[in-house]
C-alpha cells in the first residue's frame, strides 16, 4: 500500500494544486491532501475553509482524504505513517525553493522521501498569490480556479 502526503497552503486551491492532486492520486493508492496551518503565516482563508474547499474539490477521488496540520509536517507524517510527500513544481525557483526544503525534511527525518511532480504546462502560471491579488481588483479568475473557489474570493472581497 503506497501512501503519500500532498501538503500545502491552498490559500485558495487552484486548478494547479487540482492537477497535482489528480494525477498522484493515479499513481499512489491513498493520497492524503495536508492543509497546513502556520501560525506565523497569514492566510486569507482559514484552515477549515481551505480544507473544506479541498474536500469538495476532491470528493471525486475515492482514495483522496484532506486533513488541516498545525503541528511540524515530519512529525505529522511520522504519526500518519506516511514516508512519501508529493511537491508540484512549476519551474526552477519552485525547484530550488523545494530541494532545499526537502533537504530540511530529510534533516529532520531521513526516512522522509521528497517526490517532486512538474506541473502540466497549462498551469503553470498559476499561483495562488496572484490569483488573490487579481480577485482582490475584481478580476476574472474563472480560468485559474474551481468555480466553488473563485465564488469563495468573489465573497472575501465582495466591495460595498
Ligand atoms: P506552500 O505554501 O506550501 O508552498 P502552496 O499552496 O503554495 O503551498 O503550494 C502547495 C504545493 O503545490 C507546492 O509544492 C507548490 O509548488 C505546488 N503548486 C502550487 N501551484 C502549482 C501549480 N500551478 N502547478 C503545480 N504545482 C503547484
Amino acid at each position: 500500500m503506497m501512501k503519500a502526503a500532498f501538503p500545502g497552503s491552498f490559500d485558495p486551491p487552484t486548478l494547479g494544486h487540482l492537477n497535482i492532486v489528480q494525477r498522484a492520486a493515479r499513481i499512489f493508492d491513498q493520497l492524503l491532501v495536508v492543509v497546513a496551518e502556520n501560525k506565523q503565516k497569514k492566510y486569507l482563508f482559514s484552515a477549515d475553509e481551505r480544507a473544506d474547499m479541498m474536500r469538495r474539490l476532491a470528493a471525486d477521488y475515492d482514495n483522496v482524504t484532506v486533513t488541516v496540520c498545525d503541528s511540524l509536517i515530519v512529525d505529522f507524517l511520522r504519526k500518519e505513517d506516511i514516508k512519501l510527500l508529493v511537491r508540484g513544481v512549476r519551474g526552477m525557483d519552485d525547484f530550488s525553493y523545494e530541494f532545499e526544503l526537502s533537504m530540511v525534511y530529510k534533516a529532520l527525518d531521513p526516512d522522509i522521501e521528497t517526490l517532486f511532480m512538474t506541473t502540466d504546462p497549462e498551469y503553470f502560471v498559476l499561483r495562488s498569490s496572484s490569483i488573490k491579488e487579481i480577485a482582490a481588483f475584481q478580476g476574472n479568475v474563472s480560468e485559474m480556479v474551481p468555480p466553488l473557489v473563485a465564488e469563495a474570493l468573489g465573497k472575501k472581497y465582495q466591495t460595498g
